[in-house]
């Protein structure tokens, strides 16, 4: 795509978007009166104007019925999370009874680490990569303690080589490879968090079952902003939270996907509560855990219906699109990111003069999604301030890294343009 850096070509761009109209669905939040550029929907998705009918909904739904509402409300609390097998499947590439909806995120890998990480003398080992999201690496290194093991020991990590900011995908597989018999997973986030590289979920996939280990993913950065296809890929579990790109609230109920082939192993090894329990004879209250044929058996706990219905509102937006129209616009609009930053880079700063603006994310866009990160050598913090203070809602990282993701479904391309214009005044 031939871009340019200009006002006329940006709105263009926005006349052609199929997908415009949607801006519209959302509270852009606004400062000194003016809409802001929103470039962290990767850190926390904008609400929909629809969110608050929805809880309204079950508030009104309570008041109306009280207990009775588990079965009378206009969507029944009983059997509430159900309504998200089918829309949430098609986000993540799996069969609906393959993903259920619970708790939060790092909960969630917990839990799923406590069926599918099941360390023994000879195999104990778990892959992941270096700087994972500092929740998941508590997580992993507290798992592996309770296994009776060493984490320096068992948890391997994949850093990038010297010089280099991302991953090499050979480097993966050879990890996985080198660990062999003493591999007991795979536990990648799918979207790295800081760099927002896309790694190969098929091939890691395919690794780690070769040499006997399970494999996961953690797709916080990954759920509603790249291509999944979970089931067909073969990943034996995975999680994700709702408040990045599914735009569900803060601190908004996760996601968990667990294979057909492990749903149907009643045998499996888990951690259990009621609604997990056969839902014919759950209200029996008998003895002995009967788990459901689903990732449902995974629930310990009735639905929180009230920070469900916020993610309703935004599931229901994202069924609407589909994922389709959103990654064809989304490469589109990280394009024209990465060219602008390139544009201003060449027109107004000097790499041999240490001020310059390094794209750490892949260029290739199989390798990202929405999400451009961006060393600004020569500057400090300074920088960030002076975009927010001008509108921009970005993510700093000590000591000198922007994170901005534009999404499809808020994001405009004049809004990528306008923080061109900013970017280039304050460099
Ligand atoms: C955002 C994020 C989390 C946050 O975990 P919560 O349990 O939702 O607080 C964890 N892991 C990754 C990779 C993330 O990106």
């Amino acid at each position: 795509m031939n871009f340019q850096n200009s006002i006329t070509f940006a709105q263009q761009m926005d006349k052609q978007d199929e997908l415009r109209s949607y801006r519209n669905k959302f509270h852009i939040p606004v400062i000194n009166g003016k809409e802001t550029i929103y470039f962290t929907g990767n850190s926390l998705g904008l609400q929909p104007k629809s969110t608050a009918a929805y809880i309204n909904q079950e508030l009104e739904d309570w008041a109306k019925w009280g207990v009775e509402g588990h079965f009378h409300a206009k969507n029944p609390w009983f059997s509430y999370h159900e309504q998200f097998a089918k829309p949430i499947s098609k986000i993540v590439g799996a069969l609906p009874k393959e993903v259920v909806v619970m708790n939060n995120l790092t909960v969630n890998l917990n839990l799923l680490m406590v069926s599918f990480y099941r360390p023994t003398k000879e195999r104990y080992k778990i892959v992941c990569e270096a700087k994972a999201f500092p929740s998941d690496q508590y997580a992993l290194e507290m798992q592996v303690r309770s296994g009776g093991f060493n984490p320096d020991d068992a948890i391997i990590e994949v850093a990038p080589r010297e010089g280099e900011r991302t991953l090499r995908h050979e480097d993966i597989i050879a990890a996985i490879e080198n660990a062999g018999n003493s591999l007991a997973c795979v536990m990648i986030g799918g979207v790295n968090y800081f760099t927002g590289q896309v790694f190969d979920m098929k091939a890691i996939t395919e690794a780690g079952h070769k040499v006997g280990a399970n494999v996961g993913f953690d797709l916080a950065h990954g759920v509603g902003n790249i291509e999944l296809k979970l089931h067909e890929w073969n990943v034996d579990f995975a999680c994700w939270c709702s408040y990045k790109y599914l735009n569900s609230g803060p601190g908004g109920v996760s996601g968990v996907f667990i294979h057909e082939r492990h749903c149907n192993n009643t045998d499996l090894p888990r951690f259990a509560g009621w609604w997990g329990h056969d839902k014919e004879t759950r209200f029996l209250m008998e003895k002995g855990f009967q788990p459901m044929k689903s990732a449902e058996a995974w629930q310990m706990s009735n639905a929180p219906v009230l920070t469900m219905a916020a993610h309703k509102a935004a599931v229901d937006i994202f069924d609407e699109v589909g994922m389709e129209k959103l990654l064809k616009k989304q490469k589109v609009l990280s394009g024209y990111l990465e060219f602008i930053i390139d544009d201003i880079n060449e027109k107004h700063l000097d790499k041999s003069s240490g001020k310059w603006l390094e794209i750490i994310t892949p260029r290739n866009w199989k390798e990202r999604g929405c999400q451009v990160s961006v060393i600004a050598h020569g500057f400090g913090k300074d920088l960030f301030n002076q975009l927010t203070k001008k509108g921009v809602i970005s993510d700093w990282r000590e000591p000198n890294a922007i994170r901005m993701a534009p999404v499809p479904l808020y994001n405009s391309f004049e809004d990528v343009y306008r923080f061109g214009e900013i970017l280039k005044n304050n460099v």
